[in-house]
This record gives C-alpha cells, structure tokens and sequence, in this order.
C-alpha cells in the first residue's frame, strides 16, 4: 500500500514533469541572408520569464536580455572566410521555476562570390620595411586583444546608423590584390568621404582604441558591448579619446587619408566575437531599433538627446 501510493505519487511528479518539461517556446533568426560576412539575429520568446543559453561554431551564444522578461536575443556573425555549410545553433532554455529543454535550429550558411579589387600603393605599404615589422606585429597583437575580449552588457540601444552620408565605394568582402599581389580581404566597406567630412557613432559603444596604426593609420574602436565593434581608420582628426562613452550620432573624428589608402575615405569595419561581418547586414539588422531590443544599465545613463535629428 505504501508502495503503491509512493509509486503513485512519484508517477504522478514525473507526468508533472512532463507536462512542464516542453513549455512552447518561439525561435525566430532574422538576417539579410545565411552567408559569410552577414549578422544574424536569434530570438527566442517563451511562455514563462526564462533565460537562455546556446551555443555555435564551438563557442557560446551570448544571449541579452530585452525589455520583456519572456525574449532573449543573440547576435551571431558569419565571419567573411566562413566555409559554407550546415552548423548548428544549440539553444538551451531554462524557465525561472527551474524546467529545462532544449532546442536545436541549423543554419544554412550559403555560398557568396566576391568580387577582386586592385590597388596601387606606396611600396612600403605593401612590402613595409623592416624596421616597421616588429611595430605591425605589435599592433595587430594589439587590435586582436581588444576583439578577444566581450563586454557582457550591451553598449548600445536602438538602431545602427550610417557614420556619415556618403556612397559605398568599395564593398565589404572582395579579395585585394596590392600591386599584383594577392593580399588579405577587404574586411569592410569604404565609403566616399572628402578629407576632413564628419564621422559619427554609428550607435552607442566605448571608445577602446584612438591611435594612429601602420595600415589603418588614425583609428577608432568602438566597443558596442556583446562583441559587437565598430572599426573606422583613414581619419585626419580624433575627437574622442580612449575610454569615452559615445552617444549615438555623436562626431567621434574626422575623415582623412591617413594610414594605406590610394585617397580620401572612411573605411569601416564590424565585428561579432571571432566573426568579421559587413557593417552593410548590421545596418539592414539594426537599423530597424525594434529588432534587437538589449536592456542595458549602462544605456540609461545616456541622454535622449537624438544627434541626428536637425
Ligand atoms: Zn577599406
């Protein structure tokens, strides 16, 4: 008898279990496309207040919380050198009263062509010196530091804008080719941009770098929290310095043509963790400021002051 009601009772905690093991969840992923060199968004709505966890690529999905207590978002970035394929985005969801499931999605990374640029460039810029070599070294070691390490909070809120008006020139992902030579590729997209035009922040972050590099020549990294960066270099002026809070809109330099250019132009660069994307998908993702909705302490202390607006 008393083993019959144990039994009961403890089938009766396992039906329980069940029930509560699988609440609903909605997952959607929003991109421009599945390909190299593009941002993906992961939302992730449940029943009951949760939080979220995942994984892809072998590392961890870095999961924010939004204004609502039942959606947690993630980022993902496509790096431009991605092999096209099948991966999988391994999501685990942990309700506040403790029930845990899990969730598999695969991501159908497609094939992208890109196109060949050629340029012609000062020597030294394409074979430097060699007294240069050991300062390249250093400065690569340098800007990789800053990209390895994610601030857990979210930098920015509300959507991404263009840092200044003018046209793509050189598109994000060609393969470049240096005074006949073969080179790395274009990991960013220039934009036409007279010596001296007003560069501003394309969105909320912390300035991590303002110096003048080899090849970037005068560069800012801008940190925007969840391993989101902005990179811009070319300038001819800085107005902000290392360690600052910049709103968005604000002007954070001035174009130029320092560094390896053929001319005048702001070249810009994004990155997500390890991932080396095109600014062009993040402002396709998070131009739209209720896409990606990151709750953030540091956010509030920005002003609602809107740069843009004139
Ligand atoms: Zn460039």
């Amino acid at each position: 008898m008393r083993f019959s009601l144990a039994l009961g009772l403890g089938l009766s905690w396992l039906l329980l279990q069940q029930t509560a093991a699988a609440p609903p969840v909605r997952i959607s992923i929003e991109a421009r496309a599945q390909q190299p060199g593009e941002l993906i968004l992961v939302t992730v709505e449940t029943e009951q207040p949760s939080s979220v966890t995942g994984t892809v690529f072998n590392t961890e999905v870095r999961f924010f919380p939004t204004r609502e207590p039942t959606v947690w978002q993630a980022l993902l970035g496509l790096d431009v050198d991605l092999q096209p394929g099948e991966y999988r985005l391994d999501l685990k969801i942990v309700t506040d009263s403790g029930v845990e499931s899990s969730e598999t999605r695969m991501l159908q990374v497609a094939p992208r062509a890109f196109a060949t640029r050629y340029l012609t460039l000062p020597k030294k810029y394409v074979n430097p010196p060699a007294d240069v070599q050991e300062r390249i070294r250093r400065e690569a070691e340098e800007v990789r530091r800053i990209f390895s390490v994610a601030s857990p909070e979210p930098v920015w809120e509300g959507q991404f804008r263009r840092p200044l008006g003018g046209k793509v020139i050189s598109s994000f992902g060609k393969r470049s080719v240096l005074n006949g030579q073969p080179r790395n590729v274009h990991a960013g997209v220039d934009l036409r941009a007279p010596q001296g035009t007003v560069l501003r922040a394309p969105a909320g972050g912390r300035v991590v770098l303002a110096k003048e590099l080899y090849f970037a020549g005068n560069s800012i990294i801008l940190d925007h929290g969840l391993g989101l960066f902005s990179q811009f270099a070319h300038l001819s002026t800085f107005k902000v310095k290392e360690g600052q809070l910049v709103q968005p809109g604000e002007t954070i330099g001035l174009t130029g043509r320092s560094g390896r250019v053929e001319g005048p132009h702001l070249h810009w660069s994004m990155r997500l963790g390890n991932g080396r994307i095109d600014p062009m998908s993040v402002l396709w993702l998070l131009s739209d400021g209720n896409r990606a909705r990151p709750r953030s302490k540091a956010i509030s202390e920005f002003s609602n002051r809107d740069p843009f607006v004139r």
